[in-house]
């Protein structure tokens, strides 16, 4: 559903994009990318393997292909992206971000990383691991009208996931994030990641966000810097915001008592975006948080553990 593919026609270039292009052209220019270097891919991990849990984030990098013009692998059907890292007196490597989606079923799978240099290219290929996460199981009491959709309310439900997915197919070109991440709210988390749901006795579809528990009002940060792809005021997630962050990375904030954005709106880190609110299918005043990493339905505390410093991977 992510389109990432260069030759995707679906993808629109902002005029952010436009700008950061422009940035990253003129920094080339300043900073001469190194000679292409003859060092083998020195891939992370152990012997190119990676492992992680339902859920996670693994970040996968690529070194000595500086010269490279576009860096791309597949996961289970799902199109990673790898971005350029900067680090000054270093070669440069590239670096993705690979989501483990909740019900990625626990086996060893590939990841294919494509090295694109002109018209040359040449596939890498490394091992990953993924293990099963213990979610825990929630019981939760709900107005039956909330659980058990009438014809209307159904229709309309498919209607706004429709809307929802078409405008998560575009996404920025361009990695938009840069810094440390941001909690959007800090409080108590009350609807834990991943969870198996029982509404009312009848098993539901798992959690796929964490639920923060905070006052009426309470101001939500946007996690990082991004542009806001698309905001809406629907059946379960009441008035909530999706962020486009860039390379089929989104984060979005449910169940909000007010939007402080707009659709295409540039919000930077800890920007307040919104306040809590109980809209939408919600028992008490709480944030939603969501992630979508290239398809994959991710912890969003996990980005907190991403080891990015000022948007430099170690
Ligand atoms: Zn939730």
């Amino acid at each position: 559903m992510m389109k990432t593919s260069l030759k995707s026609t679906r993808v629109r270039i902002s005029r952010l994009d436009r700008m950061l292009i422009t940035a990253v052209l003129l920094l080339s220019s300043i900073f001469p990318v190194e000679l292409f270097s003859s060092t083998p891919p020195a891939p992370m991990g152990h012997d190119g393997e990676y492992s992680g849990k339902q859920g996670q984030v693994l970040v996968v990098k690529v070194k000595g292909e500086e010269q490279a013009t576009e860096v791309k692998g597949t996961f289970l059907s799902r199109t990673i992206p790898f971005f350029r890292e900067f680090r000054p007196g270093e070669p440069a490597g590239y670096i993705g971000l690979l989501g483990i989606d909740m019900q990625d079923e626990p086996g060893t799978y590939e990841l294919s990383v494509e090295v694109k240099q002109g018209e040359q290219a040449k596939q890498l290929s490394f091992n990953v691991q993924v293990a099963k996460e213990k979610f825990t199981v929630e019981h939760l009491k709900l107005p039956k009208d909330k659980v058990d959709l009438d014809e209307k309310s159904t229709a309309r439900w498919k209607t706004e996931q429709q809307l929802v997915r078409e405008a998560l197919a575009e996404n920025s070109r361009l990695k938009l994030w840069r810094s440390n991440f941001v909690e959007p709210v800090t409080g108590k988390r009350t609807g834990i990641f991943g969870s198996v749901r029982i509404m009312n006795g009848q098993a539901r579809n798992p959690h796929n966000g964490e639920d923060i528990g905070a006052p009426m009002g309470t101001d939500v940060a946007a996690t990082n810097d991004g542009i806001v792809r698309i905001t809406v005021d629907h059946i379960f997630s009441g008035k909530g915001v999706f962020v486009d962050h860039g390379l089929g990375f989104y984060t979005m904030y449910f169940h909000l008592s007010e939007i402080l954005v707009k659709d295409g709106d540039l919000v930077t880190a800890g920007q307040i975006i919104g306040k809590v609110g109980a809209t939408g299918r919600a028992t008490g005043p709480h944030l939603h948080w969501g992630v979508k990493l290239n398809g994959a339905r991710v912890n969003p505390y996990a980005l907190l553990d991403l080891p990015f410093k000022n948007g430099v991977a170690p």
